[in-house]
């Protein structure tokens, strides 16, 4: 049996991410702020163990992850989010521009560093849920908090794939496409299992890597 370890994995893209794993009879670990209130995840039937893991907590990742002493195929790296009350140009917000890196910046690589071992041990992935509002090329203004914070993570995504690939650890970054959840809102192009199921198809095929491309849930790829 193969296992998946998802954060965020209570509501928009990481629950569909549980969901499909589950139907198709992986062993999933399901992490999420809230265990006691993410009343559709503890409802997936299938092979579902849910852990309380706020990535901002780093004592509590390295604790998770010396709790789980299994190898784990696939690492989805997807809690985020997004810059609410990041304000504009001349009256920016520090303080939610510094937590928002601090979830999608130091939580994400934080939760690679410490499962990687579990990673590697199963010759497994790990994909980064990025954006390409991080993308430079793509960048029309507004939104610095979630922008600098996904343009990070790429980078971050990057370096973290050169120090695994001599592992055998195949690192990849997505951007999910829009998708309509609470962070994606109503008028979102794309509903989570369209997305979903095209990113796992690109996660099976990502390869070892120490350079990966950002790609899209459809895989089109997107400039830095
Ligand atoms: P949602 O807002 O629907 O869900 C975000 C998830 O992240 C929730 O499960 C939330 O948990 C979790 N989360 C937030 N902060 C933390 C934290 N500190 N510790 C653990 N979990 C946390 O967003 P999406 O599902 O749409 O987004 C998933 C990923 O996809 C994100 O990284 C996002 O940036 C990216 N993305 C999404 C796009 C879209 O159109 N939807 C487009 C591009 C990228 P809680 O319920 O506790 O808040």
């Amino acid at each position: 049996m193969s296992t998946v370890l998802i954060t965020g994995a209570n509501r928009g893209i990481g629950l569909e991410f549980v969901k499909q794993y589950a139907r198709d009879g992986w062993k999933v670990h399901a992490c999420c702020r809230n265990p006691d209130k993410a009343s559709e995840l503890n409802t997936v039937q299938g092979d579902v163990f849910i852990h309380a893991l706020d990535v901002t907590d780093h004592a509590a990742i390295v604790s998770l992850a010396s709790d789980l002493a299994e190898p784990i195929d696939i690492l989805v790296v997807n809690a985020g989010v997004g810059g609410r009350g990041e304000g504009d140009f001349g009256d920016y917000n520090y303080d939610v521009w510094k937590s928002v890196l601090d979830v999608n910046v130091y939580g994400s690589v934080a939760t690679a560093e410490a499962f990687a071992p579990h990673v590697k041990n199963a010759k497994g992935k790990i994909a980064f849920i990025s954006s390409k509002m991080g993308s430079i090329g793509d960048a029309s203004g507004g939104a610095i908090a979630y922008r600098t914070s996904k343009t990070a993570l790429n980078m971050a995504g990057k370096v973290v794939a050169a120090a695994l690939a001599g592992e055998g650890v195949a690192v990849s970054i997505f951007h999910p496409g829009w998708v309509e959840t609470d962070m994606g809102g109503p008028n979102a192009l794309i509903k989570p299992d369209e997305s979903v199921k095209g990113l796992r198809a690109l996660i099976d095929q990502s390869p070892v890597t120490p350079s990966p491309r950002l790609l899209a849930y459809d895989g089109a790829e997107i400039p830095w």
